[in-house]
Formats: C-alpha cells, sequence, structure tokens
C-alpha cells in the first residue's frame, strides 16, 4: 500500500476511539461503492461498533444479496463519532447525506481525481477497487475477514474492473481476488449477481439507448432521456452499465453516455480505450474519476450538453492520434 503510514496511523486511532461510525458512499452506487460500504461497516459491527450504512440511492439489484445489504440507510439518523466516506473523489458524491455535517473524518478512495477532503485521507490511486484499499486497511484497523466482509470486497473488485478486464489490473488484485476467495466468498456467484444478471427493465433501457447509437472518428456515444426511463420502467436513475457496451464497441476509442436528469442537469459518463485520460476532461465539468473511466453532472438540456461534450472530448483524439472508426 502506498499510503503514508502517518495517514493509516491516525485514522486507526480516530477509528479506535469511536463508538458509533457513520460509513456513507456515492450517488448513484455500483458494486464498489456497495461493497466498500459493506465491507468496512460489517467489520466495524463485527469489532462491536455501532455502525450506520447510508447509501442515498440504496442498493442496486446486483448487490443485494450481500448480507447487511438490507440494512443499508438512505439517510443518516442521529449524532456520530466518526464519519467515513468511501469510494467518492469529492463531497457532491455523497449527494445530501452529510450536508450540515461539517468535514468528514476519514476519505477511504481510489480515485487520480480526489480532493482530499477530510480530516484523514487514504487514497491510492493505484488500487483497483476501493475495497482492495479498505481489505488493506483492516489489520491497521483491527478488524476481521469474514466471509460476509470478503464477499462485499470481492463485490467492489468484480465490478470496478469489469470480471478483471480493465486496463489498470494488477496481479496483486488477482491475488487478493484468490484471499478473499479463501476467505468463502463466492467468485461465480458474485460475479453473476453483479455483473452478468439483468433486469427486464434494464436490458429494454439498453435498447433504447442502443437504438440511437452513434460514432464518429474513434466516438461512440448515445443518449437515455427521462421519458426512456419512464417507457422501460426502470428504477434506477444510473445507465444500467450501458457504458461499459460502448465501450466495448470496435474502434470506440472514447465512448460516452449522455443521461438526462430530473433535475435540469444530464450525467455523463466517459470511458476511454488505454493511453487516453478522460479523468481531467470530467474535471474540468466538476467532476471526476480514473483515466479510463470519468463522470460528471452537468447543467443543460440534454442536446445543449451533448453537443458542448462532443465538442470538448473530440481534441483529446485530435492530440493522441490512433485508430478512427471507418464511418
Ligand atoms: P460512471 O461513469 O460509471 O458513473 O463512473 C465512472 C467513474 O467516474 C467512477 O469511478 C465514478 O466514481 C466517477 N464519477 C462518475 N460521475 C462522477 C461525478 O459526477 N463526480 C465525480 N467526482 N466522479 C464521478
Ligand atoms: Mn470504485
Amino acid at each position: 500500500m502506498q499510503i503514508a503510514e502517518e495517514a493509516v496511523q491516525g485514522a486507526a486511532n480516530a477509528m479506535q476511539s469511536a463508538k458509533r461510525v457513520l460509513v456513507v458512499s456515492h450517488i448513484r452506487p455500483d458494486g464498489d461503492a456497495i461493497g466498500s460500504l459493506l465491507g468496512l461497516g460489517l467489520a466495524l459491527e463485527a469489532a462491536g461498533k455501532q455502525v450506520q450504512m447510508v447509501s442515498e440511492d440504496g442498493v442496486p439489484a446486483g448487490c443485494r444479496r450481500l448480507e447487511g445489504a438490507g440494512r443499508v440507510l438512505h439517510r443518516p439518523e442521529g449524532e456520530f463519532d466518526l464519519v467515513c466516506v468511501v469510494d467518492c473523489s469529492d463531497l457532491e458524491r455523497t449527494g445530501s447525506t452529510l450536508l450540515g455535517r461539517g468535514q468528514p473524518d476519514l476519505n477511504i478512495d481510489h480515485h487520480v481525481t480526489n480532493l482530499l477532503f477530510a480530516r484523514h485521507n487514504l487514497v491510492e490511486a493505484g488500487a483497483v477497487a476501493t475495497a482492495e484499499i479498505i481489505f488493506d486497511l483492516l489489520p491497521a484497523f483491527q478488524l476481521s475477514l469474514s466471509t460476509p466482509v470478503a464477499s462485499a470486497l470481492l463485490t467492489g473488485l468484480i465490478t470496478d474492473t469489469i470480471g478483471f478486464r480493465t486496463s489498470n489490473m494488477t496481479p496483486r488484485a488477482m491475488r487478493l481476488a484468490a484471499t478473499l476467495m479463501e476467505a468463502g466468498a463466492d467468485l461465480p456467484q458474485l460475479y453473476l449477481d453483479a455483473l452478468a444478471h439483468r433486469s427486464y427493465a434494464a436490458v429494454r433501457l439498453w435498447g433504447a439507448g442502443l437504438s440511437r447509437v452513434e460514432q464518429q472518428d474513434g466516438l461512440v456515444w448515445t443518449v437515455l432521456t427521462l421519458q426512456d426511463r419512464q417507457a422501460t420502467r426502470y428504477p434506477g436513475r444510473d445507465d444500467a452499465d450501458l457504458i461499459n457496451i460502448l465501450g466495448a464497441v470496435d474502434g470506440a476509442e472514447i465512448a460516452i453516455i449522455f443521461l438526462e436528469q430530473p433535475d435540469g442537469r444530464v450525467k455523463v459518463s466517459w470511458r476511454a480505450r488505454p493511453g487516453l485520460d478522460v479523468s481531467q476532461l470530467a474535471v474540468r465539468f466538476g467532476g471526476g474519476g480514473h483515466p479510463a473511466a470519468a463522470g460528471a453532472e452537468i447543467k443543460g438540456s440534454l442536446s445543449d450538453v451533448e453537443k458542448m461534450i462532443l465538442e470538448q472530448t473530440r481534441p483529446l483524439l485530435e492530440i493522441n492520434g490512433g485508430n478512427r472508426v471507418q464511418q
């Protein structure tokens, strides 16, 4: 682990003296958000802490069979000695959960764009998932790796690497997966739950997005409207991972999804082939992420944001050259 020893010690001391702990993750949660939330939350509970685990947008279907998923709250209740934010590169990512609660105590994350917003910032951009960092912190925090904790962490690892195939994969992450399996995590089942199984509504939403997919000069993109969500009865505020399908299109150097939001905003997701970096582009629009996968929420109409972001993304391809999709 690259995180400075003093930062880990400071965080461990703060954790040790806390009785009531709030663990929070990000809006539109993915498997690493929930896996990290449950992994840390359940381990702290087993160590005798009073723990609340909060995810403003609930738990996505692929994580609902994880132990503790049913106890995740939409908002915190009461007071806490320690607030810990996981898998968030900035505080806006926690939605309204922490409004009025001051500066969080711990920030555990793997985004290169992390703003180091907490008292103790345990940020390691080389980790493939926040779940990997949480595993590394268990000994320092004097926490144990039970089967439910291992299952939650393995879900984070599987989903953030899209089944161990993202360009940031490391031998270390493969070894960690083996360690988590040895602790009782059921890799095939977790993989099916979190990555393979899809609801009927989700594939209908894909259909709506795929029916109007476009490609030009190495860019592949589509839009998802509020009307699509209504028509397909998709319950989430997310893209049902359609972005990962666009990113797999032959010749897609950068894939983008524009997801209309109810509040006059558009959620933009980028995926880039290895060698390109979309994280700084996302930061420019108030978002963040990783070199190969980033996102931002931008004010404006769907068509305005689409036009503006396509314009702003194209120079990245021009700078880097490379193969273009043939029209
Ligand atoms: P996705 O496009 O799947 O929502 O997210 C891709 C990556 O970018 C994830 O690591 C996610 O945490 C990050 N990300 C997505 N949207 C935002 C955003 O609005 N703000 C920040 N800071 N990060 C984001
Ligand atoms: Mn993550």
